[in-house]
């Protein structure tokens, strides 16, 4: 699926066209110098015109702030706009420009479906103990103060990235992550909940900041206030005037700071020690609030190329059971193929590792899972039983005369699930070159020509190669003898081995989305060894009453019996149905 990721902010919308088949992006760009109202949807229609002409399946909008109400990406209704214009009083720096974003690549792009992806989203199951200021709860409770947390879809994507590398699941583990670049927050990911966050109520609560100062004592503000500084000067302190840069003087970017603290600046030097210190004290406080530490995951521009502040922090935790190994580290080359580098020593208990974040990516696979999964919800899911084919034969009148003697008609055994057609008593045996099939089911009524029906592995007792033929195209397929109680019958063609295919009335292809002669998967899981088969044909005609066949080997693959289940897909198209097995022989 190809997914239009869309980060809109005040003064830029940055966009990412990302194949969320293979990762791969396939265009992405910045439009900048946003200013007045309405600029939001020129922008768009700007980017629009970049996409020279890809396809886009799908829009997957960044949203900061989420509120308590949304713990997983959201498919974007009118609802959901209201909701997220409600939530812009919690995040006034974000969501309003989020929601002009979204706004606007809704209405240049109506028919596709959006989705909401929320920073919050990770954390709206903290623990009470972890979201709840010790404040007068009443009070709390009335102005919605609780913590919230940030990065969450960082958090989550290099969580993964992590469990995947260490080879064990998410529920296993205790993690502290780490997101350390302009924004930086740590995060507790225990047993696969998010059970701290070092970012608040707002973006300015935890970790030292390139221009926030993360954990303050509230009295300073309550002093500051008195001093008479007015409530902008203190937003502008707290956003813009604090943290790495605050501290050292010179900006927020740590690769100047670590020159001018190598040069001699104190202030530099200040800075560096103050931030690390702040995120080795997060870093032992998560290990102590989950009971233990299983591994330590650096990210962010800082996390993932500032060796010599991942070498501040991790050192001297052995205590906790990491060693960390300088040698590892000083090698690390993260690039979107090996987004992993570990830099703890082997023999590390607690492992730490450095994680290449790519929160578009993760923001494009939560979109498609969420498309993909209101698809599913939203299809009808009307039952294909299976019916396994033994092998079978079908009679012209000839055949019959001559394998059963002049004036024989075929005596009906029970019928079989087509209308019509029955299971015969008589049965035939097939000879080929290299073996013989006795006592094979013929199949009523007569039809205009001959055709046998085997399984690879008959063909392989036979002596015979048949092809894989669709019922009917006998023209050209393989040769076999019959035997029969009157006489000998050798057939120059009529053997195959027949295409899985799916019976249905047009009411059921109108149903599904499909066509006669389309070519469908069909999944099924709920046995011991799942199986999607492709190739599958689907037969469509009044005559026929929805059924998919395979045959005896393609049945004993899958090990389907009664009760298995599976979807039906339609190539790409949303088409599924639920696929219920049974088995029945003729
Ligand atoms: P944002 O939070 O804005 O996405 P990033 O995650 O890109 O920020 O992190 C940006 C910060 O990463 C820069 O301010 C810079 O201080 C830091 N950084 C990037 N590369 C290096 C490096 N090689 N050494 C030290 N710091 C670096």
């Amino acid at each position: 699926m190809n997914v239009l990721v869309l980060n809109a902010g005040s003064s830029s919308i940055k966009y990412r066209l990302i194949d969320t088949a293979s990762s791969a992006t396939l265009i992405d760009g910045k439009v900048e110098r946003l200013g007045a109202e309405g600029t939001h949807a020129r922008a768009f229609s700007e980017i629009l015109a970049r996409l020279d002409g890809q396809r886009v399946d799908a829009v997957g909008h960044r949203v900061v702030h989420g509120g308590e109400r949304y713990a997983a990406p959201t498919l974007v209704d009118d609802d959901a706009l209201d909701a997220i214009e409600a939530l812009c009083p919690l995040a006034p720096l974000h969501n309003p420009h989020n929601l002009a974003g979204l706004r606007a690549a809704r209405a240049a792009l109506p028919a596709l479906p959006h989705v909401a992806v929320f920073d919050t989203a990770l954390f709206v199951g903290l623990p009470r103990r972890a979201r709840t200021y010790a404040l007068d709860l009443p009070l709390a409770e009335q102005h919605g103060l609780r913590r919230y947390g940030f990065h969450g879809t960082s958090h989550a994507y290099v969580a993964g990235l992590a469990a995947r590398a260490l080879g064990r699941p998410l529920a296993d583990l205790r993690l502290v992550t780490l997101h350390l670049g302009n924004g930086a927050s740590a995060s507790a990911i225990e047993h696969g909940h998010a059970t701290e966050t070092s970012m608040g109520m707002t973006p300015l609560e935890g970790l030292v900041m390139g221009t926030r100062p993360g954990d303050l004592d509230p009295g300073i503000l309550l002093q500051l206030l008195r001093a008479g500084l007015s409530l902008d000067a203190l937003d502008e302190l707290l956003h813009h005037r604090s943290g790495l840069a605050g501290l050292s003087g010179i900006g927020n970017d740590l690769r100047d700071i670590e020159a001018h603290a190598e040069a001699g600046d104190d202030r530099a030097r200040l800075a560096i020690q103050v931030f690390a210190h702040r995120v080795r004290k997060y870093v032992g406080a998560y290990a102590a609030t989950m009971g233990g530490l299983d591994a330590v995951v650096l990210t962010g521009g800082i996390g993932e190329n500032a060796t010599a502040m991942r070498r501040r922090i991790l050192q001297r935790f052995d205590y906790l059971g990491l060693t960390y190994d300088e040698d590892l580290d000083g090698a690390v080359a993260l690039n979107d193929a090996a987004p992993v580098a570990f830099v703890s020593a082997p023999h590390s208990r607690v492992a730490a590792l450095v994680v290449k974040t790519n929160e578009e990516l993760a923001i494009a696979l939560d979109t498609a899972h969420v498309v993909d999964a209101q698809r599913a919800a939203t299809t009808p899911t009307r039952k294909i039983p299976i019916a396994v084919s033994a092998r079978h034969v079908h009679l012209d009148a000839p055949a019959l005369a001559a394998l059963f003697g002049p004036d024989h008609a075929l005596t009906p055994l029970r019928p079989i699930s087509q209308p019509g057609q029955y299971a015969a008593h008589e049965t035939v045996n097939l000879v080929g070159p290299r073996g013989r099939i006795d006592h094979v089911r013929v199949l009523g009524p007569l039809r205009k020509r001959c055709q046998v029906e085997v399984s690879r592995t008959d063909e392989f007792k036979l002596g015979v190669d048949a092809p894989i033929r669709d019922s009917g195209q006998t023209s050209g397929s393989a040769p076999i003898t019959l035997e029969g109680p009157a006489g000998t019958l050798q057939l120059s063609e009529g053997l195959i081995c027949a295409k899985r295919h799916i019976h249905m009335h047009p009411d059921d292809a109108a149903h599904f989305g499909v066509a006669d002669r389309d070519e469908v998967e069909v999944r099924l899981s709920g046995g011991p060894r799942d199986l999607t088969f492709g190739d599958v044909l689907v037969r469509v005609s009044d005559k026929f009453v929805l059924e998919m066949h395979i045959d005896t080997d393609e049945a004993n693959a899958a090990e389907i019996g009664p009760g298995a289940v599976g979807d039906l897909v339609y190539t790409e198209t949303p088409a599924t149905a639920t696929v219920t097995a049974r088995r029945i022989t003729a």
